[in-house]
């Protein structure tokens, strides 16, 4: 597991600034969620500490080691997606085994490591089943088990729950949050649901416009906001 730090981030897209400057510590091992209004900035964070965005100035770090410039597949994360398309004429199992398989790694640690996330996932009588065949909650558990093959230092999620219904999202937090009182991998995770990050988070971002407003534990954000945008963002309803 491995820490990461954010310092002094910025991006622009063209002359329009997008991330003005963001500073971020999360410890090893911490649930870390990135929350604010559509547009914020959230996913452009991530994608940069994913690497799928350069960044325009700053550091990011992942445990000792910045990884401004280092390739995706290099960083040691593994991200889920909000439209976690899995590949359709892939069983569950191929599904899993794809990044490794990509990997070139060999077949019998192929095989365990899907089995380990399967296990681990609920998703054992399901490896030959297609995705077509599985429900919205299944299906998104085989995307969490894509990343989970891959034991990765970090773990990204960008929105994972914004197209499932209301009570399957409601379950779908339990259960990443159990996956991560299992794993103790050190996650930051995406959200514009004020409710999802109050009940999920150790540690909650409050993004507004590119900057960050607030840190803090949810509790601490909901007594103590540091400014109106807090206040207003964490009372509201989602
Ligand atoms: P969030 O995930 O918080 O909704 P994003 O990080 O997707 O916000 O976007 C932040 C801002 O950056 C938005 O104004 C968005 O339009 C802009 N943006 C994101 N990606 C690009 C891009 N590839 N090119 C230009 N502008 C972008
Ligand atoms: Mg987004």
């Amino acid at each position: 597991m491995a820490g990461v730090e954010f310092v002094d981030v910025r991006k622009s897209f063209g002359a329009f600034p997008v991330i003005k400057g963001v500073n971020i510590e999360i410890a090893d091992g911490e649930f870390v969620i990135l929350v604010g209004p559509s547009g914020c900035g959230k996913s452009t964070l991530l994608r940069m500490l994913a690497g799928l965005e350069n960044i325009s100035a700053g550091e990011i770090r992942i445990g000792n080691r910045v990884v401004n410039g280092v390739a995706p597949g290099d960083r040691d994360i593994a991200m889920v997606f909000q439209n976690y398309a899995l590949y359709p004429h892939m069983s569950v199992a191929q599904n899993m085994a794809f990044s490794l398989m990509l990997k070139r790694s060999p077949k019998a640690d192929m095989d365990q490591r899907v089995k380990k996330a399967a296990d681990i996932l609920g998703l054992t009588k399901l490896l030959d089943r297609y995705p077509r065949q599985l429900s919205g909650g299944q299906r998104q558990r085989v995307a969490m088990g894509r990343a989970i093959v891959r034991d990765p230092q970090v773990f990204l999620f960008d929105e994972p729950l914004s197209n499932l219904d209301a009570k399957l999202r409601v379950a779908m937090r339990a259960e990443i949050k159990g996956l991560h009182q299992r794993l103790g991998t050190t996650t930051v995770y995406v959200t514009h649901d004020q409710i999802e990050a109050m009940t999920m988070a150790d540690k909650i971002v409050v993004m507004h416009d590119g900057v960050v407003e607030q840190v803090g534990r949810p509790l601490e954000l909901y007594d103590k906001p540091a400014n109106l945008f807090v206040a207003g963002f964490i009372g509201s309803p989602a």
